[in-house]
């Protein structure tokens, strides 16, 4: 794992659990593909890690959401590693929430809440609308449908946090597009140092530089369907 010298030894047991809980519940219930430990540690722990100089730069003691967190990725490995940060889980799929709410609990986390529930309806809830300093969102969508699930969720001048392939192609078109019409502006998309032999990541950062007009995000499926800004 990376970040070896970013966190404490309780926070290394606390990892320790959350990925063998994972893979305990993932030869019943099915929570992600990957199933060997060695690849939990790199590709999904790891990965969330990674996030951690920008997490610290742009949410230090603030309220964090990950959208479409699944089993956790990369918001509960981000909880467990930044204890102080306020986060909110947001997962539509029930059987995954079930999860989170089990490692909730197991390592006994607090000021960390799993919401059943998709972004677009939460976005026009006014207990998280407007209420986050940090969004971040790993493997749920193309980047124009990621800003317009993301952006409502944000207060203005809060960021959110897209790691990506290294090969963002017509999507980062489509994204510097979307932006202006859900208020936000892409500031960076920047390779992230990591281990030789992993795939890279590019993590693009999108600052909320205005407010989310109302009709955003649209109704459920549709940001997906019909990504913004597609030419
Ligand atoms: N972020 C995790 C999971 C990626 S899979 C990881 O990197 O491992 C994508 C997840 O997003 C799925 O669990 C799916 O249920 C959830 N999801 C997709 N669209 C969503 C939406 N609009 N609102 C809430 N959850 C969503």
């Amino acid at each position: 794992m990376v970040g070896g010298d970013e966190v404490g030894e309780g926070v290394w047991e606390g990892l320790r659990v959350y990925r063998d809980e994972l893979l305990r519940w993932n030869e019943r219930v099915n929570l992600t593909a990957i199933r060997e430990p060695g690849e939990v540690d790199r590709r999904l722990i790891g990965d969330a890690l990674r996030l951690l100089p920008a997490v610290d730069a742009y949410a230090g003691g603030g309220r964090l959401v990950d959208v479409g967190t699944g089993a956790g990725f990369p918001g509960l490995a981000l909880k467990i590693a930044r204890p102080e940060l306020d986060v909110t889980l947001i997962e539509a799929t029930g059987k995954k929430v079930a999860f989170l709410r089990h490692v909730i609990e197991t390592l006994g986390l607090e000021g960390v809440e799993a919401v059943h529930g998709r972004a677009e309806e939460l976005g026009h809830d006014r207990r998280y609308r407007g209420r986050f300093d940090l969004a971040t969102a790993r493997a749920v969508a193309v980047l124009p449908a990621l800003l317009e699930l993301c952006m409502p969720l944000l207060r203005v001048g809060g960021r959110a946090l897209f790691p990506k392939g290294a090969e963002v192609g017509t999507e980062f078109a489509e994204g510097e597009r979307a932006a202006p019409l859900v208020g936000a502006r892409i500031e960076r998309a920047d390779l992230l140092p990591g281990e030789p032999d992993e795939p890279v990541t590019r993590l693009v950062i999108a600052a909320k530089i205005g407010e989310t007009p109302n009709r955003f995000p649209r109704r459920s499926g549709i940001p997906a369907k019909e990504p913004l800004g597609r030419a």
